[in-house]
């Protein structure tokens, strides 16, 4: 059987992990380069229960087993690691001193505070998404087409194949995984929207002596609220995102970028509760969209109506995390016909309206 995958953001690897690992032939098709989207920009954290109470739960616990179950088995070190993850109050208006003397990390700066602990070694973990989401591509061994995926084709109403550059790459199932981009499928299939909601990142060169997964609110000289998030990873770096963009999705994700003043806000936020790591030198100032649905829950399964024809985005925050069951349950479902580890019934498309596409996309 021939799957032909479109992206190659974390959902189309995992995918292609999980299909080729069964005996399919996998083809990756990725227009910008493999992980050069949110894949590849993102903090990478993994938690296994913070999704409770919601229809993602099963997903999330089970795709934290297998993280750890595939930075074993497979030999590429992609910085995963088990983390503890702490909450940080800082404050420009409030001393924080009283609580401080309890509870110091000694690389925030004097207006920042522990104070709470959200998840343990146990609970939590970290990755860096760009090796994670390559390394999946490797470790699948699929082909990888450069291209734009273009269109899809159809023949009596099946998926046969697709359009890249205008070139037809023919196949038994096509997955749409092209995270926000997947919106462009709303023109060839009956599937409901879905959107870019835009976040800043930095990558420091810089490792403190007690690295932590910190989620930070920050209250400025203003009273204004931001909730920076900060992942110090294996390889001597440390993301830190919590901005967010008003650019609209362009449709080439080559041309995605930050936005005017938006990596300095970014840093000049680090700086009021970690000052030492705000002066760091930065190597990445960028930008990514994660994808998300109308109700906020993924799409993942069969196009309503379409034989051969899958689709798998809108994971959100929980992309990095919730890639390889997603990719497994993916494989049962168009290998035995039906997802056996995860219940992926709450994400079937036909719960949401498809997109009427008129007016909707444009040339970015
Ligand atoms: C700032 C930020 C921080 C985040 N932090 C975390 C975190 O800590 N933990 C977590 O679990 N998740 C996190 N996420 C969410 C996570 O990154 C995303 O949910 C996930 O990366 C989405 O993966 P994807 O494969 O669906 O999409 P993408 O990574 O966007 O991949 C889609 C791919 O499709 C390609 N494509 C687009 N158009 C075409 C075309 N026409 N033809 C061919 N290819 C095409 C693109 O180039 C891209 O490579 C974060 C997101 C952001 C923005």
């Amino acid at each position: 059987m021939k799957v032909v995958i479109c992206g190659g953001g974390v959902i189309g690897t995992c995918a292609a992990y999980y299909l080729a690992k069964r005996g399919t032939d996998v083809t990756v098709v990725e227009r910008a380069g493999v992980a050069n989207g949110a894949s590849g920009k993102s903090g990478g954290f993994l938690a296994m229960d913070w999704c409770r109470g919601t229809p993602v739960d099963p997903l999330s616990r089970r795709s934290f087993a297998l993280h750890a179950e595939l930075a074993e088995s497979i030999g590429i070190d992609w910085g995963y690691r088990r983390v503890e993850t702490l909450s940080v109050a800082a404050s420009q208006r409030q001393g924080l001193s009283r609580l401080r003397q309890r509870n110091a990390l000694g690389w925030l700066g004097s207006n920042a505070t522990v104070h709470g602990q959200l998840g343990t070694p146990e609970t939590t973990a970290q990755l860096t998404p760009d090796l994670f989401t390559k390394g999946m591509l490797e470790a699948s061994g699929a082909t990888l087409v450069e291209g734009a995926v273009e269109g899809i084709l159809l023949e009596d109403g099946k998926a046969a194949g697709i359009l890249v550059d205008g070139a037809q790459l023919m196949a038994d199932a096509v997955v749409i995984a092209m995270g926000p981009w997947s919106v462009l499928a709303c023109q060839w299939l009956p599937l409901p929207g879905v959107y870019g909601l835009k976040g800043h990142s930095l990558v420091f060169r810089y490792t403190p002596d007690d690295p932590k997964a910190l989620f930070v609110e920050l209250e400025d000289i203003a009273g204004d609220i931001s909730t920076p998030e900060v992942m110090p990873r294996t390889d001597g770096t440390t993301y830190v995102c919590g901005l967010s963009g008003e650019a609209p999705l362009p449709v080439n994700p080559s041309h995605v970028g930050t936005e005017k003043g938006g990596p300095e806000k970014l840093r000049a936020m680090t700086e009021l509760f970690a000052p030492e790591l705000s002066r760091a030198e930065i190597l990445a100032s960028q930008a990514c969209y994660r994808p998300v649905t109308q109700d906020g829950m993924p799409l993942i399964g069969q196009v309503p109506g379409v034989m051969g024809a899958y689709i798998a985005t809108g994971h959100g925050v929980w992309g990095m995390l919730n890639g390889p069951a997603t990719g497994e349950a993916l494989a049962e479902l168009i290998l035995d016909g039906a997802a056996a580890t995860v219940d992926i019934a709450p994400f079937d498309a036909s719960r949401l309206p498809p997109l009427d596409t008129a007016n909707f996309l444009r040339e970015g």
